[in-house]
């Protein structure tokens, strides 16, 4: 995997605009990070082939087709629940699309990450993403879980809940497939 600092958010962006070649699909995760970029209007207003979810509104249906897409779009874009000192992004997934795209089908995945994300190793990784990530992604996205409540994990398994996969990546057997963005900003949750 390659590695590279940005200063900034808008810094990463436009490293990943002129990376990403025009007339490719690109299609990505829910991430705040990969919006603090503002990448998302450049590849909209492109000449790209967009697997964008937001499209789909409350089409429950067109938003399955485009989930399906991004897993085997050219360049994927997506965030990260957590960053290890070891380099290792632990990312953990309700749907499960997310994990899906990381792991297999995109030929390039960009990860962006700010450094509020970065933990000593996998142990604070899942405590982050239970303690503090999940939490305030299952508010953003108005889901019933006992988090979302209590603010704190129950180790839930109800229908909501986000946290049904759970990945780790840490190499890639494809050189140079996933570049991974480390943002001195903290971006998020
Ligand atoms: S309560 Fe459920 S959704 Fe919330 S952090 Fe724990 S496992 Fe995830």
């Amino acid at each position: 995997m390659n590695a590279f600092f940005f200063n900034t958010a808008a810094e990463a962006g436009k490293w990943i605009i002129q990376t990403v070649p025009k007339g490719v699909s690109v299609g990505w995760g829910d991430s705040l990070t990969l919006e603090a970029t503002g990448v998302k209007e450049h590849f909209r207003n492109g000449p790209y082939t967009v697997y964008d979810r937001d499209a789909a509104g409350n089409d429950t249906v067109r938003k399955e087709e485009i989930l399906r897409g991004a897993l085997t779009c050219d360049w994927y874009l997506v965030g990260s629940n957590a960053l290890t000192e070891n380099g290792e992004l632990l990312n953990i997934d309700g749907r499960g699309n997310r994990c899906a795209s990381i792991s297999f089908g995109p030929h390039n995945v960009i990860f962006t990450v700010g450094v509020n994300k970065i933990v000593k190793d996998l142990n604070a990784a899942i405590e982050r993403v239970h303690k503090v990530a999940c939490v305030a992604n299952v508010k953003r996205h108005n889901l019933r879980t006992p988090c979302s409540l209590t603010g704190e994990c129950s180790d839930c398994t109800v229908p909501d809940c986000a946290c049904s996969q759970i990945l780790i990546t840490r190499f890639s057997r494809h050189p140079g497939r996933c570049s991974v963005l480390i943002i001195g900003e903290e971006l998020g949750f």
